[in-house]
């Protein structure tokens, strides 16, 4: 079922000012998008399929704990090149993940619009094989108009119908929201969400306001 889990955890808010604050060096802020990534990854393993165990300690007393059952279900798939630094802390929790890329930008960023053009290019899919057992994790740090998370959703989903997609970002607006709801509504795969914050604004530049600025060029350096 459709959720959105905004995560409030002090830790998490902490690392989200952080990257928004333009003060933040680039090495401090790619550093922040790993650890955003690791503790996103851990709230969500909440929803990783688990069962009871018995294990014997040191001590030869037995003690009670869970294993988790379908870590090796998982692929990350990173939307270059922002994402990379998130599927870094990402895969530091879902340690035997496949990984998959998919390289999009927008239009205006290959210098062909106004500042308007929020189309999106996709120019390199490389992903592994996918089936109905896989659980689908985007990485991409910024769900601004939501273009680009249903146009990589829509790749996966033209090639299976993996058991679900988990959408991991730094901010996200609501109208990015909504369509990430159309992609469980249109394909009645289970999506869920998780991010740092929903922020109000998407300006006329096509970014999220008052957001962290453009994460890949924070990141990367220009
Ligand atoms: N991508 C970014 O990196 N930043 C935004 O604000 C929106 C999209």
């Amino acid at each position: 079922m459709f959720k959105v889990n905004v995560i409030d955890h002090p830790y998490v808010q902490a690392v989200l000012t952080t990257l928004r604050d333009k003060n933040t060096s680039q090495i401090e802020f790619r550093k922040s998008l790993v650890k955003l990534g690791r503790a996103l990854g851990i709230e969500i393993t909440r929803e990783m399929e688990k069962e009871e165990v018995e294990v014997e300690t040191p001590l030869g007393a037995k003690a009670k704990g869970l294993k988790f059952r379908d870590m090796d279900k998982v692929i990350i798939i990173t939307v270059l090149r922002a994402g990379t630094p998130l599927t870094e802390g990402l895969i530091k929790i879902f340690y035997n993940a496949k990984q998959g890329v998919v390289s999009a930008r927008r239009m205006d960023e290959l210098g062909m619009g106004s500042g308007k053009n929020f189309e999106i290019e996709v120019n390199y899919i490389r992903l592994p094989k996918i089936s109905g057992e896989n659980i689908v994790i985007i990485s991409d740090p910024m769900l601004a108009t939501g273009s680009t998370i249903s146009k990589v959703t829509n790749i996966v989903l033209e090639r299976a119908r993996p058991k679900k997609i988990i959408i991991v970002g730094a901010i996200a607006t609501k109208v990015a929201i909504e369509k990430t709801r159309e992609i469980e509504r249109n394909s009645g795969v289970d999506v869920s969400v998780y991010i740092a914050s929903i922020d109000p604004e998407i300006n006329s530049r096509g970014y999220i306001v008052p957001g962290l600025g453009d994460a890949g060029d924070r990141a990367f350096g220009d």
